[in-house]
């Protein structure tokens, strides 16, 4: 498995709160949720996302484990790394996982939240992702939407909205991700694939799918494209110049102007 990445921060936000690991066997991705609310931790979101990716890449190495019993005691040991901190807050720390594992001659993956599995195989491309959070918090969503970006009621019409995609989260009926309590692993989408029927697969949190999927720009299998024949990265640089065509986010309504984004691609599985 030969791999290629990129990863950048957002234009506005100086810390890349993805976090990101790939060996010749484990893909790692997590998108640190941003943080518009206290936490009630003291330690912040890009701790939170290198700590539990760090737990994750390691749990990944004992073949005997799923990737759900991965992720739950990847959960566990990182709330049990900051047990002075408030982990019942409602705002406390979380991101968006996605794991790929190759044994033998099975590929297995896992995606919470919004982080992006693209295969590339014998049944064309397919796009695994977990659309729970986008589907909460509708009405919130759609006021903030209409929203310029920068401007005061966008920043209030957020933080309403992110008050009530929090009153959703991790619960039945609302969404999954990973934060302090291991039971989000029971709420997973998992699969595995034959490693002879992928030619290649990508990675991706939603600052960098952004492009395909809500912008509309290119398909998947354009992305796959130039991230293989150019790279990762040309495609996150394409991000920003739409981001930039549009800075209110009048064309592509978002939350902000852009996002920490990252793009693994796996070819030659
Ligand atoms: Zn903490």
């Amino acid at each position: 498995m030969r791999t290629t990445v990129a990863s950048l921060a957002s234009d506005t936000n100086g810390e890349n709160e993805d976090w990101y690991s790939a060996s010749a066997h484990l893909l790692v991705v997590l998108d640190g949720a941003t943080a518009r609310t206290g936490t009630g931790c003291r330690h912040g979101i890009s701790w939170y996302a290198a700590h539990l990716g760090a737990a994750l890449s390691e749990g990944a190495q004992d073949s005997t484990l799923d990737l759900p019993q991965i992720l739950a005691r990847g959960i566990k040991r990182v709330a049990d790394l900051h047990p002075s901190c408030d982990l019942t807050h409602e705002g406390t720390p979380s991101a968006a996982v996605a794991i790929v594992r190759r044994t033998g001659t099975w590929m297995e993956y896992l995606v919470l939240g919004d982080v992006s599995i693209v295969l590339d195989g014998t049944d064309g491309v397919v796009a695994i992702s977990d659309d729970r959070v986008s589907q909460t918090a509708t009405a919130e969503r759609r006021a903030a939407d209409a929203l310029p970006i920068g401007s005061s009621e966008k920043t209030a019409a957020m933080v309403r909205m992110k008050r009530a995609e929090l009153a959703m989260r991790n619960r039945e009926g609302g969404y999954w991700i990973a934060a302090a309590d291991p039971a989000a692993a029971e709420h997973v989408i998992t699969g595995q694939v034959r490693t002879e029927e992928i030619r290649r697969f990508a990675v991706l949190t939603d600052g960098a799918a952004r492009i395909v999927d809500p912008f509309g720009e290119i398909s998947w299998t354009e992305l796959l494209d130039i991230a293989e024949h150019d790279s990762p990265e040309a495609i996150l640089r394409r991000v920003r110049a739409l981001e930039s065509d549009d800075p209110a986010g009048i064309r592509w309504p978002r939350n902000k102007r852009s996002d920490d984004a990252t793009l693994l691609l796996a070819v030659d599985i």
